[in-house]
């Protein structure tokens, strides 16, 4: 079994659910104690987000390259950064290691095309769902993403750091969100994205009618696969 670096902590609330995720898998498949190696390198998500928020996206680059290269050091096989936001600086983690980075699109991608689809609704934050970044991943697959409007997604983003991010689940915000996904599928998505890796913790498949890819779980899974390859 392969060891598995992540990169945790944004928020802490989602990385928790990779850990029981994987954990889970690796159970599930190899059976009675069985359970992952894995290292978690975990920020202070107030600070990165604050980063975020003042657009100093280099010394992010430069914080998380550096924990990458620590987590290859202390012997993991491969690098999740457990956080949909935080791939517009993926390019330069991946070049500080020489273990794969298993980007957060692939087994996403993989999940829409193996559903037949090729239009789907992403929500995430704002960075993702409005800088280019994480749609391209999604184009290179021959998938195309829509996003909701600028005022909901300032709502999404919103219900994002100031409730998921802090263990706020509410009926309220989860009624916006499942309105966010059926605006979306009625402007053509086939498909949503849960492009965020909190928004699994209010938004079920229960709750919409279309197919929910969920990249909390879908990451997570990739991370299993590759750990028993
Ligand atoms: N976990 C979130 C995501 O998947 C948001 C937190 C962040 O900005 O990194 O995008």
């Amino acid at each position: 079994m392969k060891t598995i670096g992540l990169i945790g902590g944004m928020s802490w609330e989602s990385t928790a659910l990779y850990y029981q995720a994987i954990n889970r898998e690796m159970a599930a498949r190899l059976g009675g104690l069985n359970s992952a190696k894995l290292l978690l390198a975990s920020v202070n998500f107030a600070e990165v987000g604050s980063k975020q928020k003042a657009g100093e996206w280099d010394a992010l680059a430069t914080q998380l390259g550096e924990l990458a290269k620590s987590l290859q050091t202390a012997g993991a096989d491969c690098i999740l950064i457990c956080t949909n936001t935080m791939h517009k600086i993926a390019p330069h983690v991946a070049r500080e290691v020489s273990v794969p980075l298993l980007h957060i699109a692939t087994p996403t991608t993989t999940a829409i095309k193996a559903a037949g689809l090729h239009t789907v609704g992403l929500l995430g934050t704002q960075f993702t769902m409005s800088e280019t970044f994480m749609h391209e991943h999604y184009a290179d697959a021959d998938v195309r993403c829509i996003v909701p409007d600028e005022h909901t997604q300032n709502e999404v983003h919103r219900i994002i750091f100031e409730e998921l991010c802090q263990g706020i689940i509410s009926d309220r915000s989860r009624a916006a969100l499942v309105t966010a996904c059926e605006a979306l599928c009625a402007q053509g998505a086939q498909g949503i994205v849960l492009g965020c890796t909190e928004l699994t913790l209010s938004v079920k498949p229960q709750h919409i009618s279309q197919p929910l890819f969920d990249t909390t779980a879908l990451h997570g899974l990739a991370a299993v696969d590759f750990a028993l390859s």
